[in-house]
């Protein structure tokens, strides 16, 4: 047998071992960040193919990302030197939409589908909330989509609603309606939007048990990533797949041969498969998605007789990184102590920074890149993350400025230009002819003179013969339109029917520059004076190369292939190349991701935590995982940096530090420019005052004022008491009042010590934030004695003794 065995557990700590060689039929292992959850499945698929239990075709491993897919493709590759050609390593997305081509023609759909991104489905939805006056009525297109989409992640359809609302109320009887048309349309476009790759899969499994029965066979093994961030209509799909086969499926499966056979188990029953979930419910931060913690809290109950491993060593990490992120996320409650350690030492300490401007911020971080690369550091082991994308702009500038080579992960920039975006609409009209969308958009692209009324026109013809678009288009002359008009309307349908011939079989580059040629698309555009239309005909070409590429890597590829990868790849994230580069990207798309050193940037109240989380139940705690996954993606280097004013949205406003960084222990952090000493610069000065002119100058003066005056915290402190303060919570708005020395003194690093306060349950202490409370527990040795207090006003919180600004009273 395969020869790679007692290597595949070589250096692994007696748990991991153990989670890599265990055989039940399910397993939960739940650990911290770094502690090896994601080596460990790897190994296990590994172990699988390597010890002849599994072929590799009878792995299903799901990740979180496309990158994350092919790096755990690669990692299996090197274990075992022999190819896991054959394997489904994937997201969820992409395994739904392997599963759906197949099978759509069961329901209704035919393989050509169209996958709806969510700028496709909001441009539907704006369309629909227009015919329905519902654009009048108050409702917006975010509403609308944010409320499909919970409903879809929960299974639940138009009819399963209509059933559930209060027909008396007119708001939800127009959105019943809005939902109904939405599912209709998408039905006649033969279309899924995201949401539907997954619930349409479920739906596919639960109506027609042989379909299910052919993978719950194939799959004998399903392992997922990531797990406290799935859905409930994802934690549907795993309960699918791992269902014992149906006997009766079984019969007519066994015609096939003797495959079945071997399934069998000694009653003669083929069980379900076997079910590996890695997790940890700190790092679940995609609640605002519908993903549910409970899939891992009641992971015991809902898969009986499971085994449950714990990992407890990081080996991502120094200690100092690690122990700011145990502070930092020991103040979410509801949450299961655990504590990250590790043995390669203290290492660096936490570097922080304050700019003037957002612009002052990300030339800190320019400037330290350029030393760290000095030093010896690759670009590709750098990273830098923020909170929300509209951050990348100062930082690109700068980069760009000081020849910073970068690349922004998940940002679907390209994806998303308007050229590129029509050139893909033609690809799509081409591989699925039912989609209206998609035709509309190139109708008119390259111009030939349809104009609006023409499409209505169209509309209307094919409504009144119900037909789709396409066939109207077919039968222009039948209209009565211009014969110019006619011609052009006629030479489109004649050019995408020609092409559509060949489709199946072409290879996708020159289906795209037959369209390109047939159509003009890029022809118009070097025609223009315009000099930005040359850089959209290269970008054009890009795509041609983009597609040129695909075929060398997938001989066998598809137009549909194509469009798949593409519409999965944008939306998630990309596989570009990161080599040579510094990748910048959202704390969401860096879960799981690990860089020699990171910078955490905007590290400010309203950011970060974002200001629409105040609103939302356990927002706050959610987005305190968002920043405990971003510390601990961290390996050597960590900084975090925020600014004194910020500019979003064109306008310039006072930013606050995050109330994140009070949680982690000063003595971690090394600030090399703080809040509270923004007067005592030194050496920095003059930079930072170029950058705060720039501030001024860049986005207008509002909220600035008085704030800018002293630069110091109390400055601060009074300017930003113009902020509404509904958004805040009660720590914070004490934090805004507090004297400027208390902040100060915290933030700059002026080290807080109680020494070796006695402290006990019952006794009273007074907290400069929260007032007076009563001290409920003390846990933990050391500099690490952590105190559960309950204030008479501000809750329960749980505090290092060392280092909190508490008095025994
Ligand atoms: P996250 O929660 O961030 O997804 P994780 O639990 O999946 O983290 P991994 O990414 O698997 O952790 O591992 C973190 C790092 O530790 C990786 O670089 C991995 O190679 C390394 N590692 C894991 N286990 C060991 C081990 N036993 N010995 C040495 N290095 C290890
Ligand atoms: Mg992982």
């Amino acid at each position: 047998f395969g020869g790679a065995g007692a290597r595949l557990t070589e250096g692994l700590n007696p748990q991991q071992k153990e989670a890599v060689e265990y055989r039940g039929q399910s397993l939960l292992i739940v650990a911290g960040a770094g502690s090896g959850k994601t080596s460990v499945l790897t190994r296990r698929i590994a172990g699988l193919i390597d010890s002849r239990e599994a072929w590799p075709s009878q792995i299903l491993a799901i990740t979180f990302t496309n990158k994350a897919a092919a790096e755990m493709r690669e990692r299996v590759h090197q274990l075992i030197g022999q190819s896991a050609d054959g394997m489904w390593i994937s997201t969820f997305h992409s395994a739904c939409v392997r599963i759906l081509r197949r099978e759509a023609e069961q329901f209704g759909f035919t393989k050509s589908f169209t996958i709806y991104d969510s700028a496709d489905s909001r441009a539907l939805l704006k369309r629909i909330l227009k015919e329905l006056d519902a654009d009048t009525m108050g409702f917006t297109v975010s509403q609308a989509s944010g409320k499909i989409s919970k409903l879809k992640n929960e299974l639940s359809d138009a009819e399963t609603y209509s059933r559930q609302i209060n027909t008396g109320d007119p708001q939800e009887v127009l959105f019943l309606e809005i939902f109904r048309q939405y599912t209709r349309e998408l039905q006649r476009a033969n279309a899924f939007d995201f949401d539907d790759l997954i619930a349409q899969t479920v739906y596919l499994f639960r109506a027609f048990p042989h379909v299910a029965a052919l993978y719950q066979r194939r799959f004998r093994h399903i392992l997922v990533d990531e797990y406290q961030d799935t859905n409930h209509a994802q934690y549907a799909l795993i309960r699918e797949l791992t269902r014992p086969v149906d006997p009766d499926e079984v019969e007519l499966l066994e015609q096939g041969g003797q495959y079945v056979a071997t399934l069998r188990d000694g009653s003669g029953r083929i069980p379900g498969a076997s079910l590996t979930v890695v997790g940890d419910s700190d790092q679940s931060i995609y609640a605002f998605r519908g993903a549910d913690i409970r899939n891992i809290t009641e992971f015991e109950h809902d898969f009986p007789n499971s085994k449950v491993i714990l990992l407890e060593q990081n080996y991502r990490s120094t200690q100092n990184i690690l122990d700011a992120a145990n502070a930092v996320i020991a103040n979410n409650f509801d949450r299961q102590a655990k504590s990250l350690f590790t043995t390669v030492g203290a290492g660096d300490k936490i570097i922080g920074f304050t700019g003037y401007t957002g612009h002052d911020e990300a030339q800190f971080v320019a400037d330290e890149i350029a030393t760290l690369h000095d030093g010896g550091t690759a670009y590709k082991d750098i990273a830098v993350f923020y909170r929300t994308n509209s951050q990348t702009r100062a930082l690109e500038e700068i980069f760009i400025r000081s020849a910073i080579p970068y690349r922004v992960l998940g940002g679907t920039k390209f994806y998303e230009r308007a050229e590129i975006k029509d050139a893909m609409a033609y690809l799509i009209s081409v591989a699925n002819p039912a989609d209206p969308m998609a035709l509309r958009r190139i109708m008119n692209v390259p111009k030939r003179g349809i104009g609006p009324a023409t499409e209505t026109a169209l509309q209307r013809y094919a409504d009144q013969h119900e037909v789709g678009l396409r066939d109207a288009l077919r039968n222009a002359s039948e209209l009565g339109l211009g014969p110019k008009v006619t011609g052009a309307i006629t030479g489109l349908a004649t050019l995408l029917d020609d092409v559509s011939k060949t489709a199946a079989t072409a290879p996708v580059s020159d289906i795209l520059l037959a369209l390109i040629q047939g159509s003009g698309l890029v022809d118009a555009l070097r025609a223009s004076r315009d000099p930005q239309d040359e850089a959209r005909a290269e970008n054009i070409d890009e795509l041609l190369a983009v597609t040129k590429e695909f075929q060398k890597n997938n001989p066998e590829g598809t137009l549909l292939d194509f469009l798949t990868e593409v519409t999965l790849v944008a939306a998630a994230d990309d596989l570009d190349d990161t080599s040579g580069t510094v990748s910048l990207m959202t704390l969401h798309t860096a879960k799981g991701l690990e860089y020699e050193a990171v910078f955490l940037t905007g590290v400010e109240e309203d950011l970060l935590p974002h200001r629409m989380s105040a609103s939302e139940p356990g927002g706050p705690a959610e987005e305190r995982r968002l920043f405990y996954v971003g510390i601990t993606r961290a390996r050597q280097k960590l900084f975090l940096s925020l600014a004194m004013t910020r500019a979003q949205f064109g306008e310039v406003n006072v930013a606050m530090p995050s109330r994140f960084l009070q949680e982690i222990p000063v003595e971690l952090i090394d600030w090399k420019q703080s809040p509270g000493m923004a007067n005592s610069r030194g050496g920095t000065q003059p930079r930072a005052l170029n950058a705060r002119r720039d501030g001024f100058d860049e986005g207008g003066r509002r909220g600035i004022g008085s704030g800018s005056g002293d630069g110091g915290f109390g400055g601060r402190a009074r300017a930003a008491g113009g902020y509404g303060s509904g958004s805040y919570d009660r720590a914070t708005a004490a934090a805004k009042t507090r004297p400027k020395t208390e902040w100060a003194n915290r933030v700059t690093g002026t080290v807080r010590d109680n020494g070796d306060l006695e402290l006990d349950a019952g006794d009273r202490i007074s907290h400069v934030d929260f007032g007076e409370g009563r001290v409920v527990a003390v846990t933990g040795l050391g500099a690490r004695r952590i105190a559960e207090v309950q204030f008479d006003t501000a809750g329960r919180k749980k505090l290092l003794i060392k280092v909190a600004p508490i008095e025994k009273i």
